[in-house]
Order: structure tokens, then sequence, then C-alpha cells
């Protein structure tokens, strides 16, 4: 998944939850989003004003939370939050532990005008 698709996927939930809420506009969109992922925020946030470009988010602010990875010490069953590499266990030093998680793509909070 890159920077459009983030984008699009973020778009495509934001225009249904502006549809429900008959929102006119949505001027901000918390997202929050795994660490996992692999994204540019600049560029996405460049390719979200682009597609959101005459919609009802068009204008909108993205705010992105960028949510640490997980790892899982299959030796101690130790979990910890480390980066997107692999990382040795920090209870018993395992070199090989497990990613979990870190895939997130969430809709966290959306501002909406409901001003015409
Ligand atoms: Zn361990």
């Amino acid at each position: 998944m890159d920077e459009h698709e983030i984008a699009n996927h973020v778009f495509a939930v934001v225009d249904q939850a502006a549809y429900r809420n008959a929102a006119n506009r949505v001027v901000g969109v918390h997202v929050e989003i795994g660490g996992r992922r692999v994204f540019d925020l600049d560029r996405l946030q460049h390719v979200f004003s682009e597609v959101t470009r005459g919609t009802v988010a068009e204008g909108a602010n993205l705010f992105v939370k960028v949510l640490p990875v997980r790892h899982h010490c299959q030796n101690c069953g130790h979990n910890f939050e480390a980066g997107r590499v692999e990382s040795p266990c920090p209870e018993c030093k395992n070199p090989h532990t497990e990613m979990i998680g870190g895939e997130e793509l969430r809709l966290l909070d959306m501002e909406m005008d409901d001003v015409a």
C-alpha cells in the first residue's frame, strides 16, 4: 500500500462518514497508521489534498498518528514496542522476535463544518 492507496482508502472512509453526518465540509481528518506501513508523510498529505480536490473534504487537514510496531518474543513471550526493523527482545536478548500488528489504518476523528 503506497501513499495513493492510503489516501484513497482514507478518503473513502471520510466520504462515507461525511455523508452519514450530512456534513457539507470536512476540515480536518485524524487517522492512525501502523508503523509497519512505509510511507512518506509529506507525500501522503500532498496526495490526500489531490484526492480530495472537488470533494466534501477539499482542503481538509490530514493529521497522522503513527503507531509503534509491537514485537513478540517467541522465547519468553515478552511483548514490546520497537521500530520497523527486527529487534532483539529486551528481556531475554533473543535476537529473533516476531512483529505483530503495525498495519493499522484507522479513522480516529473528523472535524466537520455543517455551515454551507
Ligand atoms: Zn524474550
